[in-house]
């Protein structure tokens, strides 16, 4: 194994540990993962709110549940609902509320004034982090949702390969979706990066990946399994095993020790929480309510209504492990202060 704590790793030194298989060897990885988050936050772990409000996309996605040509129910929650759900959720503990949608023609029509008037909301009257996740949008649009408040702006390539994006985000611009969320980093606004494993991509890949997140800035980097969905053209392909989704969250903690990176609620529910946060993980995402009415996007339903997906859950979880949710005047000092 080689020095894990010297970070500069080159390309050919990322794609060695990626295909590390020895369970010694990996152990020393995640360990060393973990004590570097503990060196930067000590006990504390984050926790994100997550609102998909619109499942209306006019994009097709190959491994998308929601991509346009998929017949499936969708909705478009309203203002009230959206905000009602996002005041519960701050209310159990959550230190951000992340607004998701998909690419809802409907939004676009109104130059997302509706969407702007939801974030100034959140931001002024519940004194709350705002991540929005809109899609690729216009620069005039992004400088609307930057003035409104909006602290992130997400948006996955998924992969770095431009071969493979273009098999899996059918007819769009790799360029154009790098370069709106360059703009928004420019605007001021954090941005987020994210990588889906097992969709074909190689070790070379990966690393790529690893090295260009950090390149381009971005503050929060997410990996996340692929998960076959119902419908999709890639419906009959195997979700991978999670070692490889494991190993990318403990190099992109060694890599980035101040870098937000999710255990995404998404791909396993609650039961694969403290693998991701065991591999070095500081934050938790898609935290949903109950009964709420509102879907996650890889694993749409799962955990939700039976409550899984909760602060109180999560909060269980990490007292058995020593750690605890951070509270928004943490998280807030952490984006301000600590987040290099
Ligand atoms: S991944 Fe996003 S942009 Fe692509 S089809 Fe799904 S919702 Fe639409």
């Amino acid at each position: 194994m080689l020095d894990l704590r010297k970070r500069n790793f080159t390309k050919a030194e990322l794609v060695q540990m990626l295909s590390e298989e020895d369970p010694e060897e990996l152990d020393i990885l995640f360990d060393t993962a973990r004590t570097i988050r503990e060196d930067v936050q000590g006990d504390k772990i984050f926790a994100y709110g997550f609102v998909y409000f619109t499942t209306f996309c006019k994009n097709n996605c190959n491994f998308c549940y929601y991509r346009k040509s998929n017949n499936i129910e969708r909705y478009r929650k309203t203002p009230e609902e959206i905000l009602a759900t996002s005041k519960e959720l701050i209310d159990s503990g959550v230190n951000l509320i992340d607004l998701t949608m998909g690419e809802d023609p409907e939004y676009r029509r109104e130059e997302f004034n509706t969407v702007a008037d939801i974030i100034r909301t959140i931001k002024k009257e519940y004194d709350t982090p705002v991540m929005i996740s809109p899609g690729v949008v216009e620069k005039h649009i992004i400088d609307k949702l930057a003035e409104a408040g909006a602290d992130w702006y997400a948006l996955y390539q998924e992969t770095h390969n431009r071969e493979l994006f273009k098999k899996l985000r059918v007819g769009q611009d790799y360029d154009e979706r790098m370069n709106a969320k360059l703009y928004a980093k420019e605007r001021g606004m954090y941005i987020e990066e994210g990588l889906l494993a097992g969709i074909g991509e190689s070790s070379q890949d990966i690393a790529d990946s690893l090295l260009t997140m950090g390149q381009m800035g971005a503050k929060q980097v997410r990996v996340m399994s692929f998960v076959p969905q119902e419908g999709s053209p890639m419906e009959s392909c195997q979700t991978p095993d999670r070692t490889e989704e494991l190993k990318i969250i403990a190099l992109m903690r060694i890599l980035y020790p101040h870098a937000l990176i999710p255990a995404s609620l998404d791909v396993d529910g609650i039961g694969g929480l403290k693998d991701r946060i065991r591999a070095g993980a500081n934050l938790i995402t898609s935290i949903i309510p109950p009964r709420s009415g509102f879907m996650g996007v890889a694993q749409n339903t799962m955990d939700v209504d039976e409550g899984g997906r909760t602060v109180e859950e999560a909060r269980n979880i990490l007292s058995e492990m020593g750690l605890r949710i951070a509270s928004k005047e943490e998280y807030k000092r952490f984006i301000r202060e600590e987040m290099r």
